[in-house]
């Protein structure tokens, strides 16, 4: 018999919950992986591993665990030892395998089968990651609408706001840490071609030399959804890990939605300030932006 998708209740922000332990597996280094019905823990996406996983603790029968690391796992038709990252040969969400969040603890449990577990998440780390996620996301937007003039043709591809989609059309990485999220930008011969300029035109500077002036409008813009205070919401389609997540923010300007499998603010007023910063990299082929929310 193989496990059931794990249901999660980090999307509407749940930090705690009780679930029974349906299995505990070896992960061959001394650690096990401790598999419960439900979870509040976000687990690292092997797919699009850009926000670190949630830490805490798990308490059976009064016995406290450190979760020092939460994974997604994979278990196939045929059962077996849960794969992870890049071991799971199949698509995320796969609807002939189980998707597990895997609650990594340092040492062996014990039987816990069939025992209910306390779930605990580290509140403040996992604020700190909600933070970093939203900015990310707004940084997102506000970078689109600043960019939207070096667009020479539209590339077919729009934002929530109706901009042309810079952030996922440039996309090389994206990174979250409890400080900031580091989102990196490739400006490479095909993103040229959909349409987008670097180059000095006879409207704007060279985008080294208009760093500043793009840089100070990418954050009065992010600055006033701050002080708007814009509610945040993620649609969920259903309880399951793998559920196909929406974050949704009603700004000033419109709802704007992104496919999301992360944990967010509730509202921007959490934040008392949002800021960017934009730099190039040396050879000039990338753009990176380090978006610092600070919490109120
Ligand atoms: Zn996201």
């Amino acid at each position: 018999m193989t496990l059931p998708t794990t249901h999660v209740s980090f999307p509407a922000g749940a930090v705690t919950g009780e679930s029974t332990v349906i299995a505990v597996h070896p992960l061959g280094d001394g650690r096990h992986a401790v598999v419960t019905g439900a979870t509040p823990f976000h687990p690292l996406d092997h797919t699009w591993p850009d926000q670190p996983a949630d830490l805490g603790t798990l308490t059976v029968d009064g016995t406290e665990l450190a979760v020092v690391d939460c994974l997604t796992g994979a278990v196939g038709p045929d059962g077996g030892t849960p794969l992870v990252g890049a071991d799971i040969p199949v698509r995320r969400g796969d609807e002939e395998w189980s998707w597990l969040v895997l609650h990594v603890v340092d040492t062996d449990p014990g039987d816990l089968l069939g025992r209910t577990a306390v779930l605990t998440v580290d509140a403040d780390r996992r604020a700190a990651l909600s933070a970093s996620h939203s900015g990310c996301h707004l940084l997102a937007l506000a970078l689109n609408e600043a960019l939207a003039p070096r667009w020479r043709k539209d590339p077919g591809r729009s934002d929530a706001l109706g901009h042309p989609d810079f952030d996922s059309l440039a996309m090389a990485t994206s990174v979250m840490d409890t400080e900031a999220s580091t989102d990196t930008y490739r400006l490479g011969k095909s993103l040229k071609k959909k349409g987008f300029t670097a180059d000095a035109t006879d409207e704007f500077p060279a985008l080294a030399d208009a760093l500043p002036a793009l840089t100070e409008a990418v954050n009065a813009r992010l600055a006033a959804w701050v002080a708007a205070d814009a509610p945040v919401r993620i649609e969920v389609p259903g309880p399951e890990l793998t559920a196909r997540r929406q974050w949704h923010c009603e700004l000033p300007e419109g709802g704007a939605q992104i496919f999301c499998g992360g944990t967010h603010l509730h509202h921007l007023g959490e934040l008392a300030e949002l800021r960017t910063e934009l730099r190039l990299s040396e050879d000039g082929t990338e753009l990176v932006a380090v978006t610092r929310p600070k919490r109120a």
